[in-house]
């Protein structure tokens, strides 16, 4: 994943941050935890490491296998321990949805970085976020009075309301609701491609 040709390894401490995808006991994605918090599960016997192959083990059993090229490990005594991409959680049954967070970057996704006013899709520095209901006129950081807009629109639109403005929008924002796995997907910055079996249905 570094393409730097320094040799100087991987600290400890970062490679227990590193993402962990967490299953329920039917293999659905329920989110993505810390090495450190999946090693926990793993040695605590509430979870199994799962590997390349989609076969199962448990702490004992993952300690046994092989070290792969790509794999990000800790020195144990004795040897290397591997940090499990994906982990199945035993006991665990719920499929949790969760809220999708309010964000800059959540509006622009949803919205498809698409001015909403004028349709077009200019560069991301170009995007604002506009309130429908202006600020000054009692709008609130809500999903609902929240739409991506291009510079000028923004420009154009300014302290008034879209019938003020004489401007429509595209579409009336909404609450997103996206899947477990859309949301692992979008807030994780480099998912891993033994993720994406689990993730696909999504
Ligand atoms: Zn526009």
């Amino acid at each position: 994943m570094d393409a730097s040709t320094d040799v100087e390894p991987r600290k400890e401490r970062d490679v227990l941050g590193l993402p962990v995808l967490l299953l329920n006991r039917y293999f659905s994605p329920v989110t993505v935890t810390s090495a450190r918090r999946a090693f926990v599960l793993l040695y605590g016997q509430a979870a199994r490491a799962v590997d390349q192959k989609g076969d199962t083990h448990d702490f004992e059993g993952w300690r046994n296998t092989p070290v792969e090229l790509d794999d990000d490990c800790i020195p144990i005594v004795g040897g290397h321990l591997r940090v499990p991409r994906v982990l199945h959680l035993l006991r665990y049954e719920r499929t949790p949805r969760f809220t999708v967070r309010l964000t800059r970057r959540n509006l622009m996704i949803r919205d498809g970085f698409q001015c909403q006013y004028c349709a077009h899709r200019p560069s991301q520095r170009d995007l604002n976020i506009d309130h429908v209901v202006p600020r000054s006129r009692g709008g609130v950081d809500t999903w609902e009075n929240l739409v991506v807009s291009c510079r000028s629109c923004n420009l154009k639109k300014g302290r008034r309301t879209p019938v003020e403005a004489g401007m429509a929008l595209l579409r009336q924002p909404h609450v997103p609701r996206w899947s477990t796995a859309t949301q692992i997907l979008l807030v994780a910055r480099q998912p891993y491609q033994q993720w994406d079996q689990f993730l696909k249905a999504g």
